[in-house]
């Protein structure tokens, strides 16, 4: 298995959102936790010969760091046609070896039935600008129907909620990390050039 710092520096080419849209909450993750994520995935056989579907998958940093991984199958699925084009001129930059289907489509409405062994990354809208607490509600439930095993970024301090939420649903947290989120100015009302914010990752088994 390649370093987690060779899969940071490939991912580092990745371009985020040209226009981001604040109603969707498209940030791109740092290459840094992407690849982290998506290392620690790979460690504990969730990428290699699965299928890895990137729920909201942006310009595809998550989606194109599992494809660096020797997956069965790529799907990055987003509402927004925009980041999508992005995502294949990042595709063909980064020259991963298993294609990514990129797809348009509403991440809450479970628009995929995969017949393999499928693993779930995201990051979704927190919904933390809108006021609109726990919009990761909806992708954690798409989740809990279409995968056998996901990992999800949030905010901080949704511990209590994940867990909750995966026990409702049939899924339970096996491991939950920490991160530092560097949000670069990308909208308009963030007041400080650049800002980190405290995110937590959850790997849960469904
Ligand atoms: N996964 C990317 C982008 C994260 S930003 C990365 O890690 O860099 C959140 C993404 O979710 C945005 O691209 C946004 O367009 C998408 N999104 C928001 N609501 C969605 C929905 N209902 N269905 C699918 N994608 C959605």
């Amino acid at each position: 298995m390649a370093t987690k710092s060779a899969l940071t520096q490939q991912l580092g080419v990745v371009v985020g959102f040209d226009d981001p849209r604040v109603d969707l909450e498209q940030y791109r993750t740092p290459p840094e936790l992407a690849a982290h994520l998506v290392h620690t995935a790979d460690l504990q056989g969730d990428v290699e010969g699965k299928t890895v579907v990137d729920l909201g998958c942006g310009t595809g940093m998550l989606a194109l760091g599992a494809a660096l991984r020797g997956p069965e199958s790529v799907v990055g699925l987003d509402i927004d046609p925009a980041p999508l084009a992005t995502a294949r001129e990042n595709e063909r930059r980064i020259a991963t070896a298993s294609a990514v289907s990129w797809v348009r489509g509403d991440a809450t409405e479970a628009p995929l039935c995969p017949d393999t062994e499928t693993t779930v990354i995201m990051n979704p809208p927190f919904g933390a600008q809108q006021g609109n607490e726990h919009a990761d509600r909806a992708f954690l439930a798409t989740a809990a129907d279409i995968a056998d095993v996901s990992y999800s970024i949030h905010n901080a301090d949704s511990a209590d909620f994940v867990e909750a939420f995966a026990g409702d649903n049939g899924g339970e947290v096996t491991h939950a990390f920490r991160a530092e989120f560097d949000l670069p100015h990308s909208f308009d009302f963030h007041d400080q050039e650049r800002r980190n914010i405290d995110v937590e990752v959850f790997r849960i088994e469904w």
